[in-house]
């Protein structure tokens, strides 16, 4: 049987375009289509996990892999300028593209929660 390919696989694959920030070896950025704040990334795991409740123990290194790459982005900020990281699991959540991904949120102030 053939997998359909989530929306995610299909821009790690190339298959949908984005608009790139940078890779790796195992994590992908790219700019969110509907921005909330002036900077607004999401952090993409290039293996498919549907999000953090799955992760196996055997994929304990992408959710660190997603935080180091958060540091990565986080250096091209302006000085000492905060940042935001948000992980949606579940439809209650907000969760709307079930790839494991991490909202990189920054230039604006955040106050609300
Ligand atoms: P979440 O609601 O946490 O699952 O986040 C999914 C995010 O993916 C939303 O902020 C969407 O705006 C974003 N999104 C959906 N489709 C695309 C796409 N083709 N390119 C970039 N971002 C997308
Ligand atoms: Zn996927």
């Amino acid at each position: 049987m053939t997998h359909e390919k989530c929306i995610f696989c299909k821009i790690i694959s190339s298959e949908i375009p984005s608009t790139k920030i940078t890779e790796n070896e195992d994590v992908l950025v790219i700019k969110d289509i509907a921005p909330k704040a002036p900077i607004h990334y999401l952090i993409i795991p290039k293996k498919h996990v549907i999000d953090v409740a799955s992760l196996e123990e055997n994929d304990a290194s992408i959710a660190s892999k997603m935080i180091f790459m958060a540091k990565t982005l986080s250096t091209d900020l302006p000085d000492e300028q905060s940042f935001r990281l948000i992980i949606n699991n579940g439809p209650q959540a907000g969760q709307t593209v079930f790839h494991l991904h991490c909202h990189f949120i920054a230039g604006k102030k955040m106050t609300d929660f």
